[in-house]
Parts: C-alpha cells; sequence; structure tokens
C-alpha cells in the first residue's frame, strides 16, 4: 500500500500541486490490495464523472452505475480472481471515505452523494455477477459440446464428459422428466453437503420452497422442449438448512431419435456473491457506526410506508442531538463516536418496536408506522426526550447530552412521503431554535407563515426602488383644544402577490435582512417631502410629522447626517420632524446611539420615546435620553374603555404623565378609541391623543383638509 501512495503519479511528486480529486484518488487507492502505479490516476478518472454526476441538473443517480462497474475493472479490488474476494473489504472502506471526503471535494450535498454511491455500489454488483455468469457460460459451452454424444454421454462413457463430470468445478446433476434427481456429480454433491444417491429423489426436495412452484412450471415447459435450454436464478435449500444461491442452466437430453430422455442441469453456485451483494447492500443503507439505517433506507421506509395499503397514518420524530460538538471539540472523535453508540443505544430502549435510523452527523430519526394520532408520536418522542435524562458514561467521563425532537404525523391517504419528510424537519429547527432540549410538533399554519415571510424576503430588496411602499398618517390631536398638531407617518407595502401589508408583516424581516437601512430613509424623505408641502399650503397650521425610526437605522454611524442632508433637501424645518425612538435602540451601542440622538436635537428635531411602559422604562436612565415626548403604549390606554376604569391602569398612566412632566417632556397616548378614553386621558394630564378616537391613517393629500378643520371646529 506505501507503493501506491508513493506511485501517487507525476502530480503527487511535482510539489503539491496535486487537485483535491487527485488527493482523494490517491486515498482511494491504498484501500486496495495491490501495489499498482496507475491506479491512482485510473482512480481519479472514475471520480471526475462522479464529480460531473453529482453536479450534474437534474441530478441523476442512476448514471453513476456505470462508473461502479468500471470500478470492477480498475484494479482496485486487485485481479479480476481476487475482485470478488477483495471486494468484501474494500468496497465498504470505498464507501466509507466517499461518503465522508465527497460532499468536500465536489462541493455536493451529502444526499446526493450518498444516493449516487447506492447506484455505484449496485453498479458494481451488476458487473461483478455478469462476469461470473459469463464465466460460467463458457464452462458450459464446452459441457454442452457434447450435446450431439449426449447419449453417449448419458451413459458416462465419453471420456471428456466424464472429465467434466467428475472432476470439474461445475455443479451438475442428471434428472428424469418425471422430475425425480437420478445422479448428482461430486460437486453438487458438495454444494448440497451430501454424499452420492443412493436412490432417485424428487427435484422439489432440493429446491427453496419458495422457488418450487416456478421450477415444476419451468420444468414440464423444458419436457415439453419450449424451450430447449433455459438459464434461471434458483434458490436451493442443503440439508443442513444453508440456502444456496444458484444459476441454473437446464437442458434437455435427447435420444437418436430425437425424443426427450432426461434433464441435464448445470448449477453455479454465486452464494458467496450473493452474501457479498447482501452485506454491500447493507453497507449502502446502514450507518457504519452504530449499524443504524441511514438516511437512504429511512426515505424508502416512508417511502414503502405510503404505498397503499401499507399504512394509515405515518409519524416520524426527527432528533438532532444538541451538544455533540462540544464532546467532539472538547474530548475528541474516539468519545464522540462512543457517545453515539451509547445514543443509539437508549433511542432503540426508548422507541421498543418502532424503527430509529441514523440520519445524518448527530441526526436519528424514530419511524412511527401507523400510529392512531399526532400524540402517540408525541408520546414516543417523550419517552426518547426522557432517555437523555441520565448523563452518558463513556471513558470516565459523565457527559449530559441533550436531543432535539420535531414531530410529524400524517394520514397517507392526503400527505406525500417528501412532505412529511420535511415538516418533522421543519419542527426540528422550531425546537432547534427555541433552545433544544424540547420537542415541537409539526404546525401547517406556522410553516405558511414562515413560507410567506420568506417570499416576503425575497421580495424585500429593490421594492424601494420599484416604489411599492407608501406612506399613511394619522393625527396626534391636541387633548386640550382639539386641533391637529402632528401626524404620524406610517408605512404600507402593496405587495405585488400578497397586496396591502402593514409594518407588522415586514419591518423585523427588514430590520434583519438589512432592508430597513434604505426603507427608512424612503420613509424620512418622502415625509418630510410631503411635511414641507403641508407647510407651503398651510403655513405656520402645517402639523409636524413624526416618523418612526428603527434601533438598526439609529445604529447606523451617518444616521444623524441623512437626517439634516434630508432636511436640507426639503426644506422642512427641523421642528417640524419628529422621530419616534425605542428603549431598545438606545439599549444596544449607548455610546454611538446617544451621540447621533444628542447631535439632532442640537440641530432642532424632536425626539419621542415610542410604545414607553413596555420596555425597561427606568426613570434614571430617561433622564439621560435628549428626548423631548413620551408616547404612552396603546396597552395601557385600553384599560381606560371600560365605564370604570382600570384603577391600575389609570394610576399607571397618572405617573407616566407626571414623571414625564417632571422632566419636561410632552405625553402622548396612543390607541384611543372611545370618547370616554379620551376624556380619561385628558382628565390625567396626556397632552396629544392618537388613535381611531381622532381618526385613522390616511394618505398625504387628507391632511391638509383634516388640519382646516381641526381648526374651524
Ligand atoms: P407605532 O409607532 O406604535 O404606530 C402605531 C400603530 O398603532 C400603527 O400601526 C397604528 O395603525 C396603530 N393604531 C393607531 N390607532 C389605533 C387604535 O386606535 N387602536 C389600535 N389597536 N391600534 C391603533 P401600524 O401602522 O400597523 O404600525 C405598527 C408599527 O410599525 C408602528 O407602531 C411602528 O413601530 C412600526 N412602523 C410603522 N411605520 C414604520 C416606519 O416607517 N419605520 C419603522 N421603522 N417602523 C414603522
Ligand atoms: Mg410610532
Ligand atoms: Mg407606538
Amino acid at each position: 500500500m506505501v507503493a501506491a501512495r508513493s506511485m501517487a503519479g507525476p502530480a503527487g511528486a511535482s510539489g503539491g500541486t496535486d487537485s483535491p480529486v487527485d488527493v482523494l484518488a490517491a486515498r482511494w487507492a491504498e484501500l486496495g490490495p495491490g501495489a499498482d502505479a496507475a491506479l491512482p490516476a485510473r482512480l481519479a478518472t472514475l471520480l471526475r464523472r462522479l464529480g460531473t454526476t453529482l453536479g450534474a441538473e437534474p441530478f441523476w443517480p442512476m448514471a453513476a452505475r456505470d462508473i461502479g462497474a468500471d470500478l470492477l475493472t480498475s484494479g482496485l479490488c486487485g485481479t479480476a480472481a481476487e475482485v470478488a474476494e477483495a471486494a468484501e473489504e474494500v468496497l465498504p472502506a470505498t464507501l466509507r471515505l466517499l461518503r465522508r471526503e465527497g460532499t468536500r471535494t465536489f462541493g455536493a450535498p451529502p444526499d446526493r452523494v450518498a444516493a449516487a454511491l447506492d447506484e455505484l455500489v449496485t453498479g458494481f454488483c451488476a458487473a461483478l455477477r455478469d462476469r461470473a455468469v459469463a464465466a460460467q457460460s463458457d464452462l458450459l459451452r464446452s459441457t454442452l459440446r457434447e450435446q450431439e454424444g449426449v447419449a453417449r454421454a448419458l451413459a458416462l462413457s465419453e471420456t471428456h464428459f466424464r472429465t467434466v463430470y467428475t472432476q470439474g468445478a461445475v455443479g451438475i446433476g442428471i434428472t428424469s422428466l418425471d422430475g425425480l434427481v437420478l445422479d448428482l456429480n461430486p460437486a453438487l454433491c458438495g454444494m448440497f453437503g451430501i454424499g452420492p444417491l443412493d436412490q432417485p429423489r424428487p427435484v422439489t426436495d432440493f429446491v427453496h420452497p419458495d422457488d418450487v412452484a416456478d421450477v415444476v412450471q419451468r420444468y414440464q415447459r423444458l419436457v415439453r422442449g419450449e424451450p430447449d435450454v433455459m438459464r434461471m436464478e434458483l434458490r436451493f435449500v442443503r440439508p443442513d438448512g444453508l440456502v444456496l444461491f444458484t444459476d441454473v442452466v437446464a437442458s434437455i437430453v435427447r435420444d437418436d431419435r430425437g425424443a426427450p430422455t432426461h434433464l441435464l442441469v448445470v448449477v453455479e453456485d454465486r452464494s458467496e456473491r450473493t452474501r457479498l451483494r447482501l452485506r454491500l447492500q447493507r453497507a449502502a443503507y446502514h450507518d457504519q457506526l452504530t449499524q443504524l439505517p441511514n438516511r437512504s433506507l429511512t426515505e424508502q421506509w416512508v417511502q414503502r410506508a405510503f404505498e397503499p395499503g401499507s399504512a394509515q397514518r405515518v409519524g416520524i420524530c426527527a432528533l438532532d442531538l444538541d451538544g455533540l460538538t462540544r464532546i467532539n471539540d472538547g474530548l475528541g472523535h474516539q468519545v464522540g463516536d462512543q457517545v453515539l453508540l451509547a445514543v443509539a443505544a437508549r433511542l432503540q430502549m426508548a422507541a421498543s418496536e418502532h424503527v430509529v435510523t441514523r440520519t445524518g452527523g448527530d441526526e436519528f430519526a424514530v419511524l412511527v408506522a401507523d400510529p392512531a394520532d399526532v400524540d402517540e408520536v408525541c408520546r414516543i418522542a417523550d419517552r426518547v426526550l426522557d432517555a437523555f435524562a441520565t448523563p452518558f458514561l463513556v471513558r470516565g467521563h459523565a457527559l449530559s447530552l441533550t436531543a432535539s425532537i420535531g414531530v410529524a404525523a400524517a394520514p397517507t391517504a392526503v400527505a406525500c412521503p417528501e412532505e412529511l419528510i420535511r415538516a418533522a424537519d421543519v419542527a426540528l429547527s422550531w425546537a432547534k431554535a427555541h433552545g433544544g432540549a424540547r420537542r415541537v410538533v409539526f404546525d401547517p399554519e406556522r410553516d405558511a407563515g414562515e413560507s410567506a415571510r420568506f417570499a416576503l424576503l425575497a421580495g424585500l430588496p429593490g421594492a424601494v426602488e420599484r416604489g411599492e411602499f407608501r406612506l399613511v398618517h394619522q393625527p396626534l390631536v391636541d387633548l386640550a383644544d382639539g386641533r391637529l398638531r402632528g401626524v404620524e407617518a406610517l408605512v404600507r407595502w402593496q405587495h405585488p402577490v400578497q397586496g396591502l401589508l402593514g409594518p407588522g408583516r415586514f419591518i423585523e424581516l427588514a430590520e434583519h435582512s438589512g432592508a430597513i437601512v434604505p426603507l427608512g430613509e424612503w420613509v424620512l424623505r418622502t415625509a418630510c417631502a410631503q411635511a414641507a408641502g403641508w407647510v407651503r399650503e398651510l403655513g405656520d397650521a402645517a402639523p409636524f410629522v413624526s416618523v418612526n425610526v428603527s434601533p438598526v437605522q439609529l445604529a447606523e454611524p451617518d444616521f444623524a447626517r441623512v437626517v439634516t442632508e434630508v432636511l436640507d433637501a426639503t426644506g422642512l424645518a427641523p421642528e417640524r420632524l419628529q422621530l419616534e425612538i425605542t428603549e431598545q435602540a438606545v439599549l444596544g451601542d449607548e455610546t454611538t446611539t446617544l451621540a447621533a440622538l444628542g447631535a439632532l436635537r442640537a440641530a432642532g428635531v424632536r425626539l419621542a420615546l415610542d410604545d414607553f411602559g413596555t420596555g425597561w422604562s427606568s426613570l434614571a436612565w430617561l433622564r439621560r435620553l435628549p428626548v423631548h415626548a413620551l408616547k404612552i403604549d396603546g396597552s395601557f390606554v385600553d384599560g381606560l374603555r371600560h365605564p370604570v376604569a382600570d384603577p391600575m391602569d389609570s394610576a399607571i398612566i397618572g405617573a407616566l404623565v407626571g414623571m414625564a412632566h417632571a422632566l419636561g417632556l410632552e405625553v402622548t397616548a396612543e390607541w384611543v378609541e372611545t370618547e370616554r378614553q379620551a376624556e380619561r386621558l385628558t382628565e390625567l394630564g396626556c397632552d396629544l391623543g392618537q388613535g381611531r378616537w381622532f381618526g385613522d391613517a390616511g394618505p398625504a393629500e387628507w391632511v391638509t383638509g383634516l388640519v382646516r378643520r381641526s381648526i374651524e371646529a
């Protein structure tokens, strides 16, 4: 093996310029039994083809079958004679290597790599089988060359046939037309594990029960001469119970006049190859470490459960370990592997008769066939979570570990396998997002909401340029004289698909994506331009405009500069602009934010603290803020709507107003919906009111009319 490494090809000698594919090919070549200088280059070619298959759109994993077939002749498993035996070790090691490195080398998703490797193994096994069948046919041909002298052959007088019959490795039997085995050659006796026959026995005595009906039917066709030669795969059962997987060629033997007399049956044992194939299939569909079914088999299981007549309902618990990376990083992968083994064992205990699979590095699944309802799946999930209560004892460490589980269950009649798997994965991501160590059940409504949010998020960039936003303005009314003193600018999104959207639907998304910065600037510019227009029409009677500012905008280093630039550009006097900020905005980076607010106040802009009372609201802290006004959150105002006002809310508002006035701040009450609320707020000393009672938000063009009416009233 060292030889193969040192002969990794000219690229290896050229001083570390090997491509990732060449490096992987060299490592792959080391798995084989022999030293072959050209092997890495041949494997590199196969890897490049695998890379092409993995990257193809659409992805067609079956293309990897040809690669598997060519792997057979690549020399990785030694010479033709060695292949079948060598493959037992080399192929599983190959799968492990390519699974691990395939994703990294080709940048393909792990699911793709696994699917392509499954097909590669299938191709390899098919080629192995074809090759064995071809070799057997050669042997058979030489045997059947005796056909013209079959009668003599039967008499076992011909020396050539006798040699093949008695000394050949191929099993040969002679049977009568009515289905009795008359004689077996030593090779076939050896295969069956019996001595020479002392009397004829029915063919069916030897055949696997599941194959008997088929054999009887084929036997009769042969005897009728339709056709004369027949090939089939057949299972025999030995007296010791071992099942033989064989390829059989049966041919009719005729006498001189052409009348059928016997059947000549040539049997080739391919049990070893079949067992190899089964073992390789196991390797392809099972996780090497825990021996649990892997993701491919999980998907197959779910697919099958959805087939008609299989199950009424299917449930999945998708599980992800919460702290495995920590253990791997801290104590090494060997400890991590031991933990995974222990987890697999506990999962199987907790899941009892249900199928446990390993779907990824630290991901498992419990598959539940025909649960009565989703609650049954939840109970299983809870048992699984309980299984993590005690720490795992591995190599002297007591390791505490938790798991997150996403639960989904659906009737097979209305759902499809992919949907169910996705649902469990989505629920799992919710469980993770909530901090892990819990189970969360899939909720279609929440999912639809998130998908819609995702669609909105995708549409945010460029929406300003496409002119999809607009502003509406809500009156801010002086409680003492009923005059319109200001308006709050509220943004709306005329979404091309989802229709008119309020800020509750998109502001948070815009904040997370950063789109709030250009959007906020557009709001500011538009509001100031509109307010400047009102001043031109109404002069001093024009209202100030109050613009909401997101904490993200406020944290921008040049926010204050942008505001003054907008005021300059629109010609609006600074005292006619009020910026509404929230307490959270100031909490983040206090120094920068306070500096920006200080600069704005110095420039003459009004500042209001929005939604006051819902946050921290510390008095000491409020003193340090350069704000002019407080807006008391609507939730306090709500308690004043009843005939007997909520004494607690009245007291709170009274105290807030007193405190604010002591600090020289103006107070606005939000969400004033009734006359009674307006009266109570006036009594409690609030300065301005905002809410349905004074008017909903409307377009900028309405504002001049509103002002004129409020002056006339
Ligand atoms: P906010 O600043 O507290 O705005 C007041 C919200 O209360 C508005 O909702 C308004 O329509 C609603 N409202 C008004 N009167 C009543 C009433 O009598 N009863 C009730 N229950 N609600 C009333 P809207 O327009 O949906 O805005 C929600 C929030 O979105 C605003 O709360 C503000 O925080 C944010 N927002 C709005 N426009 C912008 C903007 O341009 N930029 C930023 N960053 N945020 C904005
Ligand atoms: Mg506001
Ligand atoms: Mg508010």
